[in-house]
């Protein structure tokens, strides 16, 4: 497993990223998500995690054609006649999210210790590219009067990841719907992931893994806390 860096440099045109600090992105008192200096309506934790208008298949199978005739290809010819449909249920598949319902019980034992989900694996399509990126999230909450079903934690990275994303935010959205659901004293949630569009074109650094973080509450604020969230996540590799 990679050893997480203070600091980690994104590809070509991208700020570096604090991946332990959690500066990603952070709320304002107007309930707005501030990224990169820019900001952006927070989006609903409980709809689709971007603005989407449902996916047209068969708007997008003519794209690919078009697509194909554009790399000077020829779509009707026997080996790529199916390419369209093919390419249309790929994407169909990686960015439509299985909805589920997040099932909280009352924490009645008063269990106050770290909750840790890790090496969840996970992939998503880079939205600068409509390339995939993909590797292993690492999920935790200090729980407050409330536990969440562990298998959640997981089904949280899948839903979220099931979109055209940028990693960053993908770690945070995943972040803030904890938050929503549960209420808890903190939450961490540290993303590793390979960018194919880092391996195969562009700068081509095969292996690269790029690191983000975001951590909340007393997880953000007690570096000792936010130590045993790194020592089980390490203990792993
Ligand atoms: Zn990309």
């Amino acid at each position: 497993m990679t050893t997480i860096a203070s600091s980690v440099q994104r590809a070509d045109d991208e700020e570096p990223v604090d991946a332990v600090g959690g500066r990603i992105s952070d709320l304002t008192e107007h309930g707005e998500l501030v990224e990169h200096g820019r900001v952006a309506a927070l989006h609903s934790v409980t709809n689709p995690p971007s603005a989407r208008t449902g996916f047209d298949r068969d708007r997008a199978q003519r794209a690919v054609t078009e697509l194909l005739l554009a790399l000077g290809r020829d779509p009707l010819s026997a080996d790529l006649a199916e390419t369209p449909r093919r390419v249309a249920d790929a994407f169909a598949e990686q960015l439509e999210p299985l909805d589920f319902a997040p099932t909280t019980f009352a924490n009645s034992e008063g269990y106050d210790e770290l909750v840790l989900v890790h090496d969840i694996p996970f992939h998503s399509l880079c939205e600068h590219h409509l390339l995939p990126f993909q590797g292993v999230a690492h999920v935790g909450y200090l729980p407050g009067d409330r536990l969440i079903g562990l298998s959640k934690l997981a089904r949280a990275v899948e839903y979220f990841s099931h979109d055209l994303q940028v990693q960053e935010r993908l770690t945070r959205q995943i972040a803030d719907w904890i938050e929503h659901e549960l209420i808890p004293r903190g939450v961490g949630v540290v993303m590793q992931a390979e960018h194919t569009c880092m391996t195969v074109r562009g700068v081509q650094s095969r292996g690269a893994m790029t690191v983000t973080s975001t951590f909340t509450g007393e997880l953000k604020t007690r570096a000792e806390v936010r130590e045993r969230f790194f020592d089980k996540t390490r203990s792993t590799s």
